[in-house]
């Protein structure tokens, strides 16, 4: 309908959008094939997922032992 609209998109601030998420794709991509090979794209990988689940980190569970039941008093 409209193709000067979708030319008008590259180089503009959509780009950066679509540049972020190759990125992304293709750090995932690259630690899935290499396993954390220790290389600067594993290291970036390391960073942005730090990043991106940070709000999902869940903070240290309470310790067990202060759950056990403290029945050894009855009896
Ligand atoms: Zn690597």
């Amino acid at each position: 309908m409209a193709p000067q609209l979708e030319l008008q998109r590259i180089g503009g601030p959509a780009d950066e959008t679509d540049v972020m998420r190759e990125q992304l794709e293709y750090l995932i991509e690259h630690i899935s094939q290499e396993v954390l090979c220790g290389c600067s794209e594993c290291q970036r990988y390391l960073k942005v997922r730090s990043i991106l689940l940070e709000i999902f980190a869940e903070p240290p569970r309470a310790n067990v032992q202060q759950i056990a039941p403290q029945f050894s008093k009855a009896a």
